[in-house]
């Protein structure tokens, strides 16, 4: 249950330094900001990707933008620490390289605004989410009107939420909530075709590699945060 793993009681709160640290020395730690503000602004966590899994897509991503701090989130103890080993086994023997991603291990449905503050997100990642068939299930599932509410806020103005399935019921399902919600609006298909990281949610993830094996059907719905202007 939860009690098994700690909550940041804000995202102020959450311990940078040990999950990216090349980016936070442990020397730089004790100074911070606030003397005099001419430091650069430390880097924040700008992709999420909820329900990671074994974390094939921030090993696939981490290359294409070295720049960018990105967070696996995961609820199974056991994969996560997977994950975590296999992040400190590519530093390990790629020095230089895969530093900006890591894993947490948390209930995304329930302490996503615990991690991430107003805007801070440019990216977010469903990719092949468990389904929840029955009715009285629905509100499991990681995409649902009330969740989009919280994932608006803490994604930035033309931020993309980027979700995948090969269960074509979850896909109608999380088209329509997004399709639904005022804030998020798809992603034209001529800007889908030419993302490098749409490539990377069949390809990249263990479930869609699975899927692909077996020659499945997959449904994808890409869709991009809006101004409260464009509403
Ligand atoms: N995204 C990965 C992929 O495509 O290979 C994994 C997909 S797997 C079917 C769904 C994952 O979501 C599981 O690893 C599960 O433990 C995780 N998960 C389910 N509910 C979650 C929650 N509330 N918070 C965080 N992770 C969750």
């Amino acid at each position: 249950s939860d009690s098994h793993f700690p909550i940041p009681i804000s995202p102020d709160d959450v311990d940078l330094s040990q999950h990216y640290p090349r980016y936070f020395p442990a020397d730089k730690a004790e100074h911070g900001d606030g003397d005099g503000g001419a430091e650069a602004e430390a880097p924040r966590i700008r992709f999420a990707d909820v329900g990671c899994g074994f974390g094939g897509l921030l090993v696939g991503l981490s290359p294409l933008f070295p720049d960018k701090l990105m967070i696996g989130m995961e609820l199974r103890d056991k994969v996560t620490e997977y994950v975590k080993e296999r992040v400190l086994a590519l530093r390990a023997s790629n020095p230089g390289q895969y530093d900006n991603i890591s894993v947490v291990r948390t209930n995304s449905m329930k302490y996503i605004p615990n991690y991430f503050g107003k805007a801070q997100l440019s990216k977010m990642f469903f990719l092949f989410p468990d389904p929840h068939f029955k009715e009285k299930n629905h509100r499991r599932r990681v995409i649902s009107m009330h969740l989009l509410d919280e994932y608006a806020y803490v994604m930035e103005v033309g931020g993309i939420i980027y979700t995948i399935t090969d269960v074509e019921e979850l896909g109608i399902w999380m088209r329509t909530c997004l399709e639904k919600h005022p804030l998020f609006e798809a992603v034209p298909e001529e800007e889908i075709k030419v993302d490098p990281v749409v490539k990377l949610l069949s390809s990249a993830t263990e479930e869609g590699q699975k899927v692909a094996r077996n020659g499945g059907q997959t449904f994808q719905a890409i869709f991009r945060r809006m101004s409260l202007q464009e509403v």
